[in-house]
């Protein structure tokens, strides 16, 4: 079984504690390997070696174009070994290999993106009022940044906040899902490999409590690039707050899918099933509430439960496998549980429901609609981050965005229609921070990501993210040889 070390200051050291602890294969449900176990103390030195690398050598002394250059070669890196990267990733999560795979080899235009973006940024000359003074803004990193991810794309999530950390001249320290570690680790071993610094990527695996906390606390780190679930977020601000530290926070979301009954219906479908039941329904943007038209409903929810009747569930390894496992077990218990209150709450089960034992290790949930949902009842409102779609009638546009803004979410929400006023009317009223018209799921490093609401603070990819690293500082330089006489008013 592999055995992963902690990854601090461009090398590999064993905990503290000295313990590790197993990552399981959720297909299987048997362990396939060992997870050191870090905690404060571990944090200490990883921010230490972070710091030193942000404010002594090498790095610091790179221009930006140079940074960049490093990031490229990082990039070539993760090419050449994202297929092995993805074969770790679907062992610690169970994701299908025909879509982490992809995911993967996506990275690394990530970097490429960022690496080209580190020496383009331009800041300004300011008017300004005052005669005798030129004055400009220019852009300095933050300093050592904590990045903290969930298990769902462990690669992914973190190079959404790394690649623009470090294209800002930033040094990092990641703390990985306790689920899913080892991509991590040895992702940050070719950061070694590019000629990165030593320290300029420290990795601490670990859990919230043990590792998440203490970095989060550590006064020597400066922002935080959070992902994760809505409770470990709001004790992620709660923690940066008393520090007075900036954070990046991507968390759940209960977004809408709707389908209005001008649109294409054999694409709606398609659209629906994607944005539900891709990666077993694990993912935050997830189109887990199904707004569809009245006029239509019992014909498309026909329609999807056929679609769905034919989906193959079963060893995401296999490249004809289009459902796999759910990813750790405590998520699997909550998915049976949100079934349960849904039907308990008087929604219909028209579709799936139940658990698929017969398959690998048994961590299978079918993939499960419910009608005759209301938008009040808890399995409307409430994250379940699994295979489980609520199907909830409207009757016009503005009954759609009612609903569908009546959430304490706003990630994304996904229009499908043929009628430009009506796609136009949706995507201004619709509370999210993405919306997909006649497409549902598409995102790109080129375009920012984030949720209003309860979905999160900042923006992800895109221009904008590179700012969430980035301090501006304001210069005042006197044209002036006289300095006025602070005496004499003027
Ligand atoms: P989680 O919140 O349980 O854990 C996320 C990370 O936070 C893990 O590394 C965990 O160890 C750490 N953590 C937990 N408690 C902490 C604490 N007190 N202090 C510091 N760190 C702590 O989430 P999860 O179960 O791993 O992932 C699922 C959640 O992630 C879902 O709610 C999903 O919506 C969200 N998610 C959001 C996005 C997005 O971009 N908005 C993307 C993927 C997942």
């Amino acid at each position: 079984m592999p055995k992963y070390d902690l990854f601090i200051d461009g090398e590999r050291h064993v905990p503290t504690s000295g313990a590790y602890y197993v990552s399981d294969d959720p297909y299987l449900c048997r362990p396939w390997a060992q997870i050191a176990q870090g905690n404060a103390a571990d944090v200490e030195k990883a921010v230490a070696a972070a710091h030193r690398a942000f404010t002594s050598g090498r790095w610091p002394e790179l221009t930006a174009t140079q940074r960049g250059h490093l990031m490229w070669k990082v990039a070539d890196l993760i090419s050449a070994n994202a297929d092995r990267l993805a074969e770790i990733e679907r062992r610690d999560n169970g994701k299908l290999a025909s879509e982490v795979t992809v995911q993967v080899r996506y990275l690394a235009d990530y970097f490429r993106y960022y690496a080209g973006l580190a020496d383009k940024l331009q800041s300004h000359v300011l008017p300004t009022d005052k005669k005798g003074v030129f004055s400009y803004t220019k852009y300095q990193p933050k300093g050592v940044i904590g990045i903290i991810t969930p298990w769902n794309s462990p690669l992914a999530l973190t190079s959404w906040k790394l690649a623009p950390a470090l294209a800002a001249g930033c040094t990092a320290v990641v703390k990985p899902s306790q689920f899913t570690s080892a991509s991590m680790i040895e992702l940050a071993e070719l950061f070694t490999q590019a000629g990165f610094p030593p320290g300029v990527v420290n990795v601490v695996t670990g859990f919230g409590r043990e590792v998440g906390e203490p970095l989060v606390e550590h006064p020597d780190i400066a922002h935080i690039g959070f992902t994760g679930g809505d409770l470990a977020g709001r004790k992620v601000y709660e923690l940066a707050a008393r520090g007075l530290k900036t954070v990046t926070l991507e968390l759940g979301g209960k977004s809408p899918n709707i389908v209005f009954d001008d649109a294409d219906l054999d694409q709606a479908v398609k659209g629906v099933v994607s944005g539900i039941f891709a990666a077993s329904g694990q993912t935050c943007q997830a189109g887990s509430r199904l707004l569809v038209q009245r006029t239509i409903h019992d014909d498309f929810v026909q329609r999807l439960v056929e679609f769905i009747s034919t989906a193959k569930m079963g060893d995401p390894a296999l490249p004809d496998t289009q459902i796999g496992p759910i990813a750790t077990r405590p998520q699997f218990e909550k998915i049976l549980e949100y079934i349960e209150i849904a039907r308990s709450e008087g929604a219909r089960c028209v579709a799936g429901g139940n658990v698929r034992a017969d398959l690998g290790g048994g961590q299978f949930i079918e993939p499960t609609i419910f009608t005759d949902v209301d938008n009040r009842m808890r399995i409307a409102q409430e994250e379940v981050f699994g295979p489980v779609l609520a199907v909830i009638p409207f009757t016009d546009e503005a009954d759609a965005v009612r609903i569908g803004n009546d959430v304490q979410f706003g990630l994304a929400a996904g229009v499908w229609t043929k009628s430009l006023h009506r796609a136009m009317y949706m995507t201004d009223r619709l509370c999210a921070g993405t919306v997909w018209v006649n497409n549902y799921r598409a995102t790109s490093f080129t375009s920012p990501f984030g949720g209003f609401k309860k979905s999160g603070i900042g923006r992800e990819s895109g221009t904008e993210a590179i700012m969430e690293y980035l301090e501006t500082k304001c210069v005042w330089i006197s044209t002036d040889l006289d300095v006025p006489n602070p005496f004499i008013r003027r």
